[in-house]
């Protein structure tokens, strides 16, 4: 198979247990992240260390899910922990369904959702559509990730037409430099996460390029399984999420050589570094 694809597809084709575990390192040394094909018979190896922990970032439910569950899932089936973090509970998305009675449809789904793919939840609450950019949500993202300690976090690509999206790249981004400073003392010890991630999902498309597709096909049957108990899941709201996601699944399994597939963007300008000290 990946001697039929492109050069650049066959360089961005990684395997998931080699990038969560190689990839890891090659960031905390400096060199670049190591560039994984189809292993040569009997290369293959499991990551050194304990499997990885993954926590998707989400401004709305529906995003951590739809867009970044799928690799939370995997995560979890590898042995590793996932956690789910909305900033908002995307308690105004519906056209029919009062805010607040919404707000607790979109949290409940989100909890048996996590509980269906033996993840948790978090919520911070902010005001769907009015998720504000400062140092009170950064170190409120900061606090979750020294508590959960996630080795990967997955969250939005900054080029979205999506206000709230954008504000959840920018607090991320500076939430994951918080997190990893001791001298900024807080309730929990520093956490420096290794690798960033943005998802691909059909509101952040603004220069997104993916560079790195994860075979989710052990955990695609029931990841969709769990998109399902959300009450937007099949364009309730107008947009059809489940043809989508599914679509885009199989679309990113042809371009990588496996049945389902997630695409991810590493953000070049948010690769995570070690910082000892300010
Ligand atoms: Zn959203």
């Amino acid at each position: 198979m990946v001697g039929n694809l492109k050069p650049d597809m066959d360089r961005a084709r990684r395997s998931f247990l080699e990038l969560l575990g190689a990839g890891a390192i090659s960031v905390a040394s400096g060199n670049p992240p190591q560039v994984v094909g189809q292993p040569a018979a009997g290369s293959t190896k499991l990551p050194a260390g304990p499997p990885a922990s993954v926590m998707a970032i989400a401004a709305h439910p529906g995003d951590a899910f739809f867009a970044m569950g799928a690799p939370v899932a995997l995560a979890v089936s590898l042995g590793g922990q996932g956690t789910f973090l909305s900033l908002s509970l995307g308690e105004r998305g519906s056209p029919s369904i009062p805010a607040a009675q919404y707000g607790a449809l979109q949290r409940d789904a989100s909890n048996r959702a996590a509980q269906m793919l033996g993840a948790q939840t978090a919520f911070l609450g902010y005001p769907d559509g009015e998720i504000p950019v400062n140092d009170d949500a950064k170190f409120a993202v900061c606090d979750l990730i020294r508590q959960h300690k996630p080795t990967v976090i997955i969250t939005h690509w900054k080029g979205s037409w999506h206000k709230d999206h954008r504000a959840c790249h920018e607090i991320v981004s500076d939430a994951i430099f918080y997190a990893a400073l001791p001298a900024i003392v807080r309730q929990h010890p520093a956490h420096t996460v290794s690798k960033l991630f943005c998802a691909d999902n059909w509101e952040d498309a603004d220069g997104f390029r993916p560079d790195t597709y994860l075979d989710v096909t052990p955990i695609f049957d029931r990841w969709y399984e769990a998109c399902a108990l959300f009450p937007m899941w099949r364009g309730e709201n107008g947009f059809r999420y489940n043809d989508y996601y599914r679509s885009r699944a199989v679309e990113s399994g042809c371009l990588s050589g496996a049945q389902h597939a997630v695409a991810l963007a590493s953000s070049p300008d948010q690769l995570v570094r070690h910082i000892p000290s300010l």
